[in-house]
């Protein structure tokens, strides 16, 4: 980028967005882009994707045009972008024909910093004619990867977008996404014909998450401890298997006080999308969902993401606990995880009706998943090291804070495999621990299972022990669910060394529970009592200010600039417009209301 060019990047930056310095790429990105050059754009959620496109529409003349496959998503940019001075607006179906005609005239006058258009809108006769007759700065695709076919998330339409490139040859594009995956970057390459296009592969790290997976034993009291402890009030999602989890879940926990709203496919459509608007307006929501809910959340400060059941794989994994702390502040992503968990999803697919190619890949893409819950190691360290990318143990995840210790379970797993053995292979693992253990319950003695020398061998380690070692034991692939008989373990072949002796097994150990790590963070970022009581008070004006305006409570201001401003304390109009957030249009707007609020 020129010099002048750069200076003006940063001047914009720091005046219209309130940011004082680029993240990351972003500077380059939007050096390139606004000199007129295609660019792809791979940057994790979070990661502050819309300024490389936003500054660029600044910086050029005439109209940028953004395609978003969604409509909630685009009202709710096209308002924080006017809350920044930005002229910016929107068009799609939820338009009648007047602000159509409206919008297309200020389009065509040049009175248009920035439009989003849905996809099949864009391509429509119509549309291209208006766009042949206007200026434009530049196509920025957003969620680019929604070209893909083999995504979840294809959208059709997008495969039409080619066409911009071949009617405005001179005009930049710039394709974002989210999705690491070189397939999908290859896809959306040859799609869009972005053959010349420079890539910008960021970090696919998300610092700000801290990673905890914990030994499943009731889960949903964990769940409402972990919220308690960490997260009270806060907005999170949490992600069940099955809708009747769903359901449950969310009614347990509106029981013990948390503001819980289901969502799944099985509810109406109406019910649901007041769930999730609620979810994206309101402060301090828990929505317990199933993978259905997802795409079109772009609520920046969900506090944290809780899985109470297994995901599929580690892209799921990502993708779902991604959508935590998109605003870059501390976030949290746990999850309970157990036996039944590794026993349910080899059981499902084994099950599937999918071809013998497709469960040999969701069984690999499964065992990586469960390498990531077992390893005694980083979990960062695992988790980007699948997407193909090296780091140092990260400090911020439950194995960095409080090392997990390893034993030698070899003795244990031998009984435990023996024990699968001797009693026919056909019980679960409640079965084989009152064995292990000598617990002569009814089945037990019907079955005559107290005759066995396993019978009582394992009474030096307690049920929660077993219960790990039997976990483990299925991570590892030593046994596995049985396809005919419900809840059956049995040996896989990998057992036979183990259960000769002549393999020895290490497993992670259950440690007590220490005081919860997470303390050092908050104390860490904790406010003193005094701002902490601001901080609610800047809350409950922004609360207001968003309600009079019916935009949601974060495109006024982010949890993390009202943060800062609780922390800070600033006296007067200079000192806030320090603080990052705070632009010149803000500070005009709201400066005096906030310092009010502040010396109160
Ligand atoms: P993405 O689209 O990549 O998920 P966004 O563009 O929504 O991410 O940005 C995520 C968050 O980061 C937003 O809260 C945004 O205000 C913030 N952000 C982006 N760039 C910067 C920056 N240079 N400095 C500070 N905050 C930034
Ligand atoms: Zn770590």
């Amino acid at each position: 980028m020129k010099a002048i060019a750069a200076t003006q990047a940063l001047q914009l930056l720091r005046t219209v967005f309130g940011h004082p310095v680029f993240r990351g790429a972003q500077e380059e990105i939007v050096g390139h882009v606004a000199g007129g050059g295609d660019a792809l754009v791979l940057m994790p959620t979070g990661g502050g994707k819309s300024l490389c496109y936003q500054l660029p529409a600044l910086l050029r003349n005439g109209t940028a045009l953004v395609v978003s496959p969604l409509i909630a998503l685009m009202q709710d940019q096209v308002a924080a972008l006017k809350q920044l001075g930005v002229r910016a607006a929107f068009l799609n179906s939820t338009l009648d024909g007047r602000a159509v005609n409206a919008c297309e005239q200020a389009l065509r006058a040049g009175d248009l910093d920035l439009l989003y258009v849905a996809p099949e809108r864009l391509v429509m006769p119509r549309m291209l004619e208006c766009l042949a007759a206007s200026e434009l700065a530049l196509f920025a695709i957003d969620e680019a990867h929604c070209v893909s076919q083999w995504g979840h998330d294809f959208r059709p339409e997008y495969l039409q977008l080619s066409l911009l490139h071949e009617r405005f040859p001179a005009v930049p594009r710039i394709a974002l996404t989210a999705t690491a995956d070189p397939q999908t970057r290859a896809e959306i390459i040859r799609r869009l014909a972005l053959d010349e296009a420079r890539v910008f592969i960021s970090s696919f790290d998300r610092p700000n998450i801290r990673y905890t997976i914990v030994d499943k034993q009731d889960p949903r009291t964990q769940l409402l401890r972990f919220i308690r402890d960490e997260h009270d009030g806060d907005a999170g999602i949490v992600y069940c298997l099955s809708r009747r989890k769903v359901d449950e879940t969310a009614a347990w926990l509106v029981s013990h006080g948390v503001r819980a709203l289901p969502y799944h496919a099985g509810m109406d459509a109406a019910s649901r999308a007041e769930h999730q608007s609620r979810f994206q307006r309101e402060e301090g929501i828990v929505v317990v969902a199933t993978i259905a809910f997802g795409m079109g959340i772009d609520k920046p400060d969900v506090r944290f993401v809780a899985h109470l059941d297994l995901p599929k794989s580690i892209e799921g994994y990502y993708q779902e606990t991604g959508r935590a702390g998109r605003d870059g502040a501390p976030a949290d992503a746990w999850m309970a995880y157990g036996l039944g968990d590794v026993v349910q999803q080899r059981r499902m697919i084994e099950q599937s009706d999918g071809s013998e190619d497709y469960r040999r890949v969701s069984m690999a893409k499964l065992e990586s998943l469960l390498g990531l819950c077992e390893t005694a190691g980083c979990r960062r360290v695992r988790l980007l090291d699948y997407f193909g990318e090296i780091s140092a143990p990260c400090g911020n995840c439950d194995t960095c804070l409080e090392p997990p210790q390893t034993w030698d379970a070899t003795e244990a797993a031998r009984k435990a495999l023996s024990c699968v053995y001797r009693t026919g292979q056909r019980f679960g693992a409640v079965h084989l621990i009152d064995v292990l253990r000598g617990h002569a319950t009814d089945r037990v003695i019907q079955r005559e299972h107290d005759k066995l020398n396993v019978f009582g061998a394992g009474a030096d380690l307690d049920d929660q022990a077993w219960r790990n070692v039997f976990r483990q034991l299925a991570a590892l692939g030593f046994i596995r669910p049985d396809h005919d008989a419900f809840g059956a373990l049995c040996l896989t072949e990998t057992s036979r060394p183990v259960l000769k002796g002549e393999q020895r097994v290490s497993m992670r150990s259950v440690l007590p529970r220490k005081a919860r790590a997470g303390r050092s963070r908050r104390a860490a970022t904790a406010l003193p009592a005094a701002d902490a009581g601001l901080l609610e008070k800047l809350k409950a004006w922004r609360m207001e200010q968003a309600r009079v305006q019916s935009v949601p409570a974060f495109v006024i201001f982010h949890d993390k600039t009202l943060t800062e401003i609780a922390a800070a304390r600033p006296a007067d109009m200079d000192a806030l417009g320090e603080i990052s957030g705070i632009g010149a249009k803000k500070l005009e707007r709201y400066g005096a209301a906030l310092l009010a609020v502040v010396s109160a």
